[in-house]
């Protein structure tokens, strides 16, 4: 199936007299005849379902349409993107160990890996995107376990040069982990760049109505854990919680990543996603492509828009002929990018404060990739105690305004966007 069939009918083929639509399990725990028949499940000998922390039938029709997006062998639900890039990232990585990140990433995975992941031993170096092979190169140690980015940051919008990344990830020894949530699927698939693992925050453009918080993880089934085994213990000996299932012999190279943050992560952290949340992001994934085409259309139009305005700055969107990533979004987004679009108003902060309280169509939101239309000045909300130097330091710029374009007609969203810059002075 292609990338269009599989967002309506991947992970589930209902047989005869079987719902159509995928059934919500809406139920902790699976009964069992015998308590032998419920051990071989514990023991990961045979596939099955006991407790729904763990796994859930309508979490793994989900999880197995969003696999099949991305063109991997395993993958799984999480309660949220957060969880998502959190167990991605300890799954293979531990105290004393290190990542290698872009700098450019959402500002809550920045703080994890910066802060929290810091507290438990993990230490990180960041890169600039733009960063030469020469620089990543100089990132890496001897402890380094992991390197990531995403396809196209959030919210600075610069897009990664995956090959590149994974070249170097490679050379090292390590897996590359993108987190896809901008483009999607739909507009890139980073395993065919050389990504060994992706993550997702499934709230955003798959769920793509604000109704579901999630995430996803998927594994491209290419690693060599093996061999590399000195560096990832905890897939390649004997798991001690398990019986002493060594999980890349008992589950190869496809499935042993999935399988151990299912079986390890999952049963001790619990961030599982409910399966009603899971049915809801199934009903998004069902239309991910139509509505990611007109995303791009209308954040093509919107920065087309606002990059002839006089009261216009500056506008970052990759799609945009001249914008310093147009290289690259041709070369790993030709289909488009997303509806995300940034731009600076000549006016400053105050031109943007009176900007946003002169939107009508556009709300006021923290929240991106939603059908509806949002729009955030950070300086003015989310970063409002920060000075304008501060700010700038920071890469938020006090006259940044970031608008996520939604499904509506574009006409529309210009007319709003052109009746708020009017009230602008100047
Ligand atoms: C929102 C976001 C996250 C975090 O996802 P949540 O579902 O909010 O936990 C991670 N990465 C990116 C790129 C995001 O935009």
């Amino acid at each position: 199936m292609k990338i269009n069939s599989i967002c309506v009918q991947g992970g589930y083929t209902p047989g005869n007299g079987e719902p159509r639509q995928i059934p919500i399990v809406q139920s902790t725990t699976f009964k069992y005849d015998t308590s032998e028949d419920m051990g071989k499940l514990f023991d990961l000998e045979a596939s099955g379902y006991f407790y729904t922390r763990l796994q859930n039938p309508t979490n793994d029709y989900v999880a197995a349409k969003i696999t099949q997006l991305e063109g991997g062998t395993a993958g799984m639900l999480t309660s949220s993107g957060q969880a998502a890039n959190f167990y991605a990232l300890f799954n293979i990585c531990s105290c004393g160990d290190h990542i290698v990140s872009s700098s450019t990433i959402y500002g809550g995975t920045f703080n994890l890996i910066s802060v929290t992941m810091k507290k438990m031993g993990i230490d990180v170096t960041f890169v600039s995107p733009d960063a030469s092979e020469e620089e990543l190169n100089a990132a890496f140690r001897e402890n380094t376990r992991a390197m990531f980015g995403e396809t196209i940051a959030n919210p600075a919008l610069t897009v990664l040069d995956i090959e590149k990344f994974a070249g170097c990830a490679h050379a090292h020894g390590v897996p590359l982990i993108i987190d896809n949530t901008f483009a999607t699927p739909v507009n890139c698939r980073p395993f065919e760049w050389g990504a060994d693992i992706v993550t997702h925050s499934t709230t955003k453009y798959m769920d793509g109505h604000g109704a579901a918080v999630g995430g996803a993880i998927v594994d491209s089934g290419r690693f060599d854990w093996m061999a590399h085994a000195d560096k990832y213990p905890g897939l390649c000996t004997p798991d001690d919680s398990y019986h002493g299932i060594t999980y890349t012999e008992r589950f190869g190279k496809e499935g042993a990543f999935i399988t151990k943050c299912t079986a390890q992560l999952m049963r001790d952290f619990g961030s599982i996603q409910s399966p009603q949340n899971a049915f809801i992001l199934n009903l998004g994934l069902e239309s991910l492509h139509v509505r990611m085409k007109r995303h791009c259309e209308n954040g093509l139009a919107v920065a087309e828009f606002l990059s002839g305005h006089e009261k216009v700055a500056y506008v970052n969107y990759c799609g945009l002929p001249g914008d310093r990533y147009y290289s690259l979004a041709q070369k790993y987004l030709p289909n488009g990018s997303c509806g995300v679009v940034s731009f600076g108003l000549k006016g400053g902060r105050e031109a943007a404060g009176i900007f946003m309280k002169n939107l009508k169509l556009a709300a006021i939101e923290t929240h991106v990739a939603d059908a509806r239309t949002c729009c955030l000045n950070p300086a003015s909300s989310t970063h409002r105690q920060m000075t304008d130097e501060q700010l700038r330091e920071a890469g938020v710029p006090a006259e940044l305004i970031r608008i996520s374009c939604g499904i509506e007609d574009k006409d529309d969203l210009i007319a709003d966007i052109a009746q708020a810059l009017n009230a602008v002075c100047g």
